[in-house]
């Protein structure tokens, strides 16, 4: 087992990462630009290393200032976190150039799953069920028009590189096919590099539910069922609860065996997450993410498992302390993402934290790098906090939520909290009757201007 690690990352993810390793007596040392210098990762790791000013550019995403503080600090592996590097094949192999271990999967397996056709066509091979869509990209506008028709409208152009809900564009008639195509390439250019695009089916009513898997590099993998991730704003994840409100278990079993192979086969290492659209009963492969998500609390909550201790257990080449046998689904699990943002445009609101109150009490966790008097820096994602609650069954996951959210205060900013209890009142959310439209549609009606 390694003695240290570094962790490429800031704000709760770090923290999180911090936590696993402590408790497994890995030291830490945390990375930091000179605005997060009094940032609470710093403060929790066991060293720190100060890695370039503010832009992230220029330090979290600074391969030679992060490779760096490695050999400084004689760091022997480097947890990546979500966002940042963390799905940076190059980063990845330049890693293990340096004779460190990148705590997630190979560089291989991350480019592979980073181009969305290429990780389609794999996953296809791999008997994994995929939305219907052209065969591979899509060069002309002209063709485009043709795969429309062909398809038949709705279709959804998307930008091979994308993520982030970026470079996403739906086209509902032929009509809109010119601008859909045109604007879903250029974002696919500005964003991420490459303006290759695809063009999927887009389904109209379905759920988003993705499989958490994991893999220990030698053949082995399990799956920890579903979450969904339905409740969505510009495709960006707000609510997330495991096990999803309309799989049965009949359907997990199936389609988490069907992950579970599929990544065993390819000697996945680590943490991963498959995702699918779900409608009327069929599943369709969107995406991999080879990395761990922001909402794995609800998948750990609900296995009673600490997904970034296997991680660092994998990396350093031991098994995985569980075999599918052993998962089993305890309750139901819920997060909450709160955001710096100011209702309704949801516009970034950085700011000094005036007061900071976590809330408490059984099945409830708080996975934020909060505290009284912490300024937020205006240079990163808006994410300052996830508010997890578990509970034996779904009415009481949602009855805690409700009281958790109450006892919760972060005052000085604006935030996405009031969001929350506003939600909880819908029928459709007490009822888990919801798709990927209908928080869109509930905000539009509830929030507008
Ligand atoms: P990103 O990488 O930007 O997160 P994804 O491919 O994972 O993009 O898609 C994000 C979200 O966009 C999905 O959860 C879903 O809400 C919507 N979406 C993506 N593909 C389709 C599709 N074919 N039909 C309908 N909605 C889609």
């Amino acid at each position: 087992m390694f003695d240290k690690i570094l962790i490429a990352n800031r704000g709760e993810i770090a923290l999180r990462v911090v936590r696993a390793a402590r408790e497994m007596g890995i030291a830490t040392v945390a990375v930091h630009s000179t605005a997060d210098a009094d940032a609470m990762h710093v403060r929790m790791a066991d060293e720190s290393i100060c890695i370039g000013p503010p832009a992230s550019a220029q330090s979290y995403l600074s391969i030679p200032a992060i490779i760096s503080a490695c050999e400084i600090t004689g760091a022997q592996a480097i947890h990546p976190g979500y966002g940042f590097l963390s799905e940076n094949a190059n980063f990845v192999q330049i890693v293990q150039d340096h004779d460190l271990i990148f705590i997630g999967p190979t560089a291989d397996h991350i480019r592979t799953m980073g181009d969305k056709i290429s990780a389609k066509v794999a996953m296809k091979e791999l008997g994994v069920p995929c939305v219907p869509g052209s065969e591979g990209g899509v060069p002309d506008l002209d063709t485009a028009k043709k795969i429309g028709t062909e398809m038949g409208y709705p279709v959804i152009v998307k930008a091979t590189a994308g993520g982030g809900g970026k470079g996403m564009k739906v086209a509902q008639t032929a009509a809109d096919m010119e601008s859909a195509f045109h604007t879903a390439r250029a974002e696919g250019k500005s964003n991420f590099g490459n303006d290759e695009v695809y063009i999927e089916k887009y389904l109209t009513t379905p759920r988003h539910i993705e499989i958490q898997v994991f893999g220990d590099g030698k053949g082995n993998a399990v799956h920890l069922g579903e979450r969904d991730c339905s409740l969505q704003r510009r495709h960006q994840k707000v609510f997330e609860e495991a096990p999803g409100p309309v799989i049965s278990p009949e359907e997990r079993r199936a389609i988490g065996k069907v992950c579970s192979d599929a990544v065993a086969r390819i000697n996945y290492i680590g943490a991963g997450t498959i995702e699918f659209l779900y409608e009327k009963g069929e599943f369709f492969f969107i995406e991999m993410n080879t990395r761990l998500q922001v909402e794995h609390p609800v998948t750990e909550a609900i296995f009673g498992v600490d997904l970034v201790r296997e991680q660092i257990r994998v990396a350093a080449g031991m098994d995985m302390s569980f075999s599918q046998d052993d998962l089993v689904i305890n309750g139901h699990a819920i997060e909450v993402r709160i955001n710096a943002e100011r209702l309704p445009n949801f516009s970034p609101c950085p700011g000094r934290i005036s007061q900071y109150h976590a809330p408490g009490g059984l099945g409830v966790r708080m996975d934020s790098a909060l505290y009284d008097g912490y300024s937020i820096p205006p240079f990163y994602d808006s994410l300052i906090g996830k508010l997890i609650v578990h509970g034996r069954d779904r009415p009481e996951a949602l009855a805690r939520l409700e009281r958790a959210l109450a006892e919760l205060i972060v005052d000085g900013v604006d935030t996405t909290i009031p969001l929350f209890p506003a939600l909880l009142a819908e029928p459709d959310i007490q009822n888990g009757t919801y798709n990927i439209h209908w928080l869109e549609r509930w905000l539009e009606s509830n929030l507008a201007e």
